[in-house]
């Protein structure tokens, strides 16, 4: 399934389309990208996909395939971060992974991660249930209890999260503890566990033990169209995930002014490690993340509204002077863009400015509903994010 920018481009075949189609009204919308399209089925496939940080291979393929065509060079870093590169239209651009000039640099780092929020199995009972710990900030709540999969060696398992039986009394302390007019506490992960049907043996002869990863099954991700908007779990990060694989093709003709890493990072949400690392070891000054950004009073901004350009968040200012110019991108092409400081939001970028690992951080955001639980976000959100990078990467940078 494919769908148009707004509903305003003409519903034509191709994912990418550079002809014509072009939404009233606004100027200085460049061939080339004018019909970047959300490819409904790409996202689906991305979603559906298991990503739990640090084994994140299966969205790693998904992402090589997409984007092997459309770049000069592509490989997988030794953490595990995809990365394509694109040459700079300049072949005197002296930018190159072993290059002298890693800091001064021109060339751009940009970043969505391919991991998703899951779980760890922590300790394996004797009658086979599993108890877990989360990888990045959830809580059971978040993704409800119900199926699961357990990543084993051998095996993927389909399981079941569960809290216990709701009719019971004080003696199950456990269960009595969350419930609202009792213990009234929240449910967090030292209340629920994972029932395999399994006997520790046979964990075992599936390579289930501490360490594997457990990740919402693949029944409970489906994308959600409704009105204007979809939804689904886990558009953190695979919404910008596809954004950024739309950015690639639209980078060839004509090609940019600087060399550019398009990077599919591991393991964000446990820390922006991927992110940490491709900045340190990539070429450029600027680090340039895509991620969901909340959509909430306390930030001023909607997820009807335009993409959304970070000034700050918990854990770094970004770089004001990439900030206002993703704004004056943003608004050229008519996206009516929203500027925000985000709290407890952290991104790749962030944290690796933080760490020391790059000079110059920047955040572009979808904007998204109930992020880090079942997500919604617009439609036109993704074509437009990946408009306004491509537009943004083919100016020159200031210094
Ligand atoms: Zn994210």
């Amino acid at each position: 399934m494919e769908y148009t920018f707004g509903g305003a481009f003409l519903g034509v075949g191709g994912a990418f389309s550079g002809v014509g189609a072009r939404r009233a009204g606004v100027d200085g919308v460049r061939a080339g990208y004018v019909g970047i399209m959300l490819r409904a089925d790409l996202l689906q496939e991305l979603l559906v996909a298991y990503g739990p940080g640090g084994q994140e291979d299966a969205v790693r393929a998904i992402c090589h395939r997409e984007l092997a065509p459309h770049v000069d060079e592509i490989w997988t870093d030794p953490a595990g971060n995809l990365v394509g590169l694109i040459r700079s239209a300049d072949p005197e651009c002296p930018d190159s992974p072993s290059g002298p000039n890693k800091d001064g640099s021109q060339s751009i780092r940009v970043m969505a991660h391919m991991d998703e929020l899951s779980m760890l199995v922590k300790r394996i009972d004797a009658d086979g249930s599993l108890w877990l710990t989360p990888a990045g900030t959830m809580y059971p709540g978040n993704f409800g209890l119900g199926p699961v999969a357990v990543l084993g060696d051998q095996e993927t398992l389909t399981a079941v999260l569960t809290l216990g039986s709701e009719h019971t009394t004080k003696e199950s302390q456990r269960i009595w503890e969350t419930k609202p007019d009792q213990g009234d506490k929240s449910l967090d992960w030292l209340h629920v566990y994972v029932f395999t049907g399994r006997t520790p043996e046979e964990l075992s002869a599936a390579g289930v033990r501490p360490g594997t990863r457990v990740c919402v099954h693949h029944s409970k991700r489906t994308l959600i169209e409704f009105g204007d908007y979809l939804g689904c779990y886990f558009l953190d990060d695979r919404a910008a995930v596809a954004a950024l694989l739309e950015v690639a093709p639209g980078l060839r003709d004509p090609r940019p002014p600087q060399d550019v890493y398009l990077v599919f990072t591991t393991a964000e949400e446990v820390g922006g490690i991927g992110g940490c690392y491709a900045s340190r070891t990539l070429p450029g000054r600027l680090t340039l993340a895509l991620e969901v950004g909340p959509t909430e009073a306390e930030y001023g901004t909607t997820v009807s509204g335009g993409p959304i350009i970070a000034y700050g968040d918990a854990q770094a200012l970004y770089d004001k002077k990439v900030a206002d110019r993703l704004l004056a991108v943003a608004i050229e092409l008519g996206l009516d863009p929203q500027a925000a400081v985000f709290g407890a939001f952290e991104s790749d970028a962030s944290q690796a400015r933080a760490a020391g690992l790059t000079a110059q951080a920047a955040l572009l955001c979808l904007p998204t509903l109930s992020t880090h639980g079942y997500e919604v976000l617009a439609r036109a959100a993704i074509p437009a994010m990946s408009r306004v990078v491509c537009e943004f990467l083919r100016t020159p940078q200031p210094d």
